[in-house]
């Protein structure tokens, strides 16, 4: 038997929403649109109003909400090592510079301990890793909630707010999350930084095959976000060929075409509904793997605590090299033989080819990043596996740790 990485689970509900919508004769953004916006920004809020925009995927997102809180050429921007192309590269897309953090050994998302350092370094006019900072602007930060678990955002707000720049949250990975603050519960996008940024790519949490959606408590960024992913067009085409709507438009800026599809929303509006669901499954596949893997010295379990809600986008465990005959790339190639398919989530940014070589980076740069690097591999994790698929994952493990544990210990 072969478990894929990630199988997306055929919803009839959305293909009825589709068919819904061609009937219609409304395929672009319109009113599924304006419902799946409406309600995502209820399923996010904590209590306050929530403006939510819906685009074509997380990086769009990203991309207009630094545009959306003024972020300019040569511009630092604050990003971790330890996450995928996306973060870094929407920094580029203003010619700013992004300045990347390590990673927490545990979480794996950013560590706030070596943000403050980077932020203060940059502060003082001192010298860090990578680009040259002195005499440039820190504008934002871009933390990660690494596999869907929320990190520690309490933190770096405060150090954002203290160094003057704005928090920008890459949450692609954690709809539905959440994380207690002074004894409540406070959910991802729900106001927990300027902008927070969603992913519904196909093999995320919840998906619209390709999609994405950015929350802010603050209309203002909202209007200026919505006006950009749409060519700069001062009312959006819905109003304009809506009946009481108007053809004309005005250009006001040079924006971009990021727009959600109808047919896309009408997925969105049914996964939206299963969210919820679908997070308890890939929680209770997590708490199997955490038990049975609990025993197995070689191997680190995923962090887990009270105090936050994981989305559990990803189960990650973490190789201990010196107990272990096998390196990662064998660990993996050995659960294919199982016919378990693997991944690893990911090779740090500091070491790919492309920042490597425009700003200098050697991989001791960011130590921790570097070094989970090695030992990381992400498990099948999504609410429609098989108990059979699941035994197998957890058979498979179990096997490759036993047959390959370091002799002599
Ligand atoms: C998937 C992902 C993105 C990009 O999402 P898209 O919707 O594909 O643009 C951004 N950041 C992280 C951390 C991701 O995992």
């Amino acid at each position: 038997m072969n478990v894929p990485f990630f199988r997306y689970e055929f919803d009839p509900e959305a293909l009825a929403a589709i068919e819904e919508c061609l009937r219609s004769g409304w395929l672009t953004t319109g009113p599924k649109t304006k419902e799946f916006e409406k309600r995502f920004a209820e399923a996010v809020s904590n209590g306050e109003t929530i403006h939510a925009v819906a685009v074509n995927s997380c990086t769009a997102a990203l991309h207009l909400a630094l545009e959306a809180v003024g972020v300019k050429r040569g511009d630092l921007v604050v990003v971790p090592t330890m996450t995928f192309a996306a973060t870094a590269e929407v920094v580029r897309y203003f010619d700013a510079i992004p300045v990347f953090v390590d990673a927490d050994p545990v979480t794996l998302s950013l560590s706030t301990l070596h943000l403050e350092e980077v932020m203060k370094t940059i502060a003082d006019g001192g010298k860090v890793p990578g680009p040259v900072t002195r005499g440039r602007r820190l504008r934002a930060v871009i933390p990660v909630h690494y596999g869907g678990r929320p990190c520690d955002l309490g933190k770096v707000n405060v150090l954002a707010a203290r160094y003057g720049c704005d928090v920008i949250e890459d949450a692609a990975h954690a709809f539905p999350a959440a994380f207690s603050e002074n004894g409540s519960l406070k959910k991802i996008g729900g106001g927990t930084s300027r902008i927070t940024c969603f992913s519904f790519y196909a093999n995320k949490t919840i998906t619209t095959g390709e999609g994405g959606m950015a929350t802010t408590t603050e209309p203002l960024l909202a209007e200026r976000m919505r006006l950009m992913s749409l060519h700069g067009m001062d009312r959006d085409p819905w109003n304009r060929y809506a009946k009481s709507g108007t053809w004309d438009y005005r250009l006001v800026a040079p924006g971009f075409k990021y727009n959600l599809t109808d047919i896309a929303s009408a997925i969105g509006l049914s996964q939206l509904e299963k969210a919820e669901r679908f997070r308890a499954a890939r929680q209770a596949i997590a708490e199997r793997y955490d038990r049975f893997f609990a025993d197995l010295e070689e191997i680190e379990t995923p962090p887990r605590s009270d105090d936050v809600v994981d989305a559990h986008h990803l189960y990650v465990i973490k190789l201990r090299p010196a107990a272990m005959a096998i390196d990662r790339a064998r660990f993996i190639e050995e659960m294919r033989a199982r016919g378990v398919v693997c991944s690893v989530h990911w090779r740090p940014l500091h070491m790919h080819p492309y920042y490597v070589e425009t700003y200098g980076y050697a991989p001791g740069d960011y130590p921790q990043a570097a070094a989970a690097w090695e030992r990381i591999v992400s498990l099948p994790l999504f609410p429609s596996m098989t108990e059979e698929e699941i035994e197998v994952v957890i058979t498979a493990v179990q096997e490759v740790v036993r047959r390959f544990r370091s002799k002599g210990r």
